[in-house]
């Protein structure tokens, strides 16, 4: 038995890509720059992305005392040795390129007192490489800086299948208020993000339900490495909570926070060389054992001895706020939550799938740089480097 939707309306594009985050627009916009119709369809509204919500800030190897090799080794070595390491060389040195492109597009990064970038460490990275903005709030600057480029985006257009014939792509199916809905285009770009909300607990929004991974299998790409998901060790505890949960930044850690148990003890002494510093996937097991050696539901955050903290942290003083503790003179209750899709939709460096016309970039893309545990703040470098270069390709 067959059955039929009756279709309310109907666009053609060169180009649709599906999904208004960092990869999604970065993509569309060197597309249309390249003079390509570019039609872009999100499920959400214009702020309902993970980048909206990104912190800690973008990877980008320092001017000094750094290195692509550097950046190379600290990604491979998060990543167990699962990265593919001609990947991550050609996404490291591409970051530079493509935070000068953003700030060309009006985007403002923190600075230092010297009136240089300013730049923070993370989480298993060997130096202060992290370039931030507006405090721990880098994701919305980016978000804004590329909603403000003036590209057209359908709001509230889901889609629910990517149409394919013998020659590879021909566009899309989605749903919007309008009804159902075809555009028809040779190319298609996934930039549909993760898929923490699979999971009860996630720092991830709630349209991030891997509608890419079923888009692409469907229309015959394949997919790798979706069992690598990767657990930020710190999001706000709060009794009962479920759904996405604010996250603390690891950079809270990088100025000096200190993790300690229910009874004030350190959880990593004595683990990794670099302590709470550690990569994430240590740092969450770390937590998690000691949670369930000592029956409780959480670990702490001490960042007490921070100075300056809503100054530098605003977001993250605010969720704490909101739930009742001052991280200036309290313990900050923490625990392990659902944080990022290290696999996905394999592609090359450039977003190109095995499925002629498909391509696929951002947290929905397995590109190799990750391996079994992305690096901290390497994924807007990845959104923004490979969602320019598959823009190009689309374009090519
Ligand atoms: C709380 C938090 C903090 C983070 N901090 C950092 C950080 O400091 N540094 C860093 O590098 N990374 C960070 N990350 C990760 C990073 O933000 C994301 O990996 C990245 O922003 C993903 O970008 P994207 O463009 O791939 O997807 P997203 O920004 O998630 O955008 C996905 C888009 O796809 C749309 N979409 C999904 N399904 C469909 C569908 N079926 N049809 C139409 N549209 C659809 C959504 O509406 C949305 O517009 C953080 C993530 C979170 C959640």
């Amino acid at each position: 038995m067959t059955s039929r939707v009756s279709i309310d309306w109907e666009a053609e594009a060169d180009l649709v890509v599906i999904g208004g985050g960092v990869a999604g627009l970065t993509a569309a916009r060197t597309a249309s720059l390249r003079g390509l119709r570019v039609l872009t369809l999100s499920k959400g509204g214009p702020t309902d992305t993970s980048t909206q919500y990104a912190q800690g800030g973008i990877a980008v190897v320092a001017p000094h005392g750094d290195s692509v090799e550097s950046h190379v080794h600290d990604t491979v070595e998060a990543g167990a040795g699962l990265c593919d390491v001609d990947a991550v060389r050609s996404i490291v040195e591409g970051g530079r390129a493509a935070v000068s492109a953003l700030t060309g597009l009006g985007a403002v990064f923190d600075l230092g007192r010297d009136g240089q970038i300013s730049r923070t460490r993370e989480g298993g990275h060997s130096t202060r490489r992290i370039i931030h903005a507006g405090g721990d709030a880098t994701g919305a600057e980016v978000q804004r800086a590329l909603n403000e480029a003036g590209l057209p985006v359908l709001f509230g257009a889901a889609v629910g299948q990517i149409v394919t014939g013998r020659g590879g792509v021909q566009g899309v199916v989605a749903v919007s208020d309008q009804g159902f809905g075809v555009v028809h285009a040779p190319a298609v770009l996934l930039a549909t993000g993760g898929l923490g909300q699979l999971y009860a607990l996630s720092t991830n929004p709630p349209g991030a339900t891997a509608d890419g991974i079923a888009l692409a299998l469907w229309a015959g790409a394949t997919v790798a490495d979706l069992e690598f998901v990767q657990f930020h060790p710190t999001v706000l505890y709060t009794p009962g909570g479920v759904g996405r949960r604010p996250l603390i930044s690891e950079a809270v850690r990088g100025e000096g926070a200190r993790l300690v148990d229910t009874e004030g003890n350190s959880v990593t002494d004595g683990l990794h060389p670099r302590g709470d510093l550690a990569p994430r996937d240590v740092v969450s097991r770390a937590i998690a054992a000691r949670m369930r050696a000592l029956g409780t539901e959480h670990v702490y955050l001490d960042a007490r001895s921070i100075d300056h903290f809503p100054q530098r942290f605003p977001t993250i003083t605010a969720s704490c706020l909101a739930a009742g503790i001052d991280p200036r003179t309290d313990l900050i209750p923490v625990a392990p939550a659902a944080h990022y899709q290290c696999g996905g939709v394999v592609t090359d460096t450039h977003g190109r799938t095995r499925v002629p016309g498909l391509y696929a970039a951002g947290e929905v893309a397995r590109t190799g740089l990750h391996g079994a545990n992305r690096l901290a703040s390497n994924s807007l470098l990845e959104g923004l480097v490979v969602g320019e270069r598959a823009g190009a390709a689309a374009a090519e």
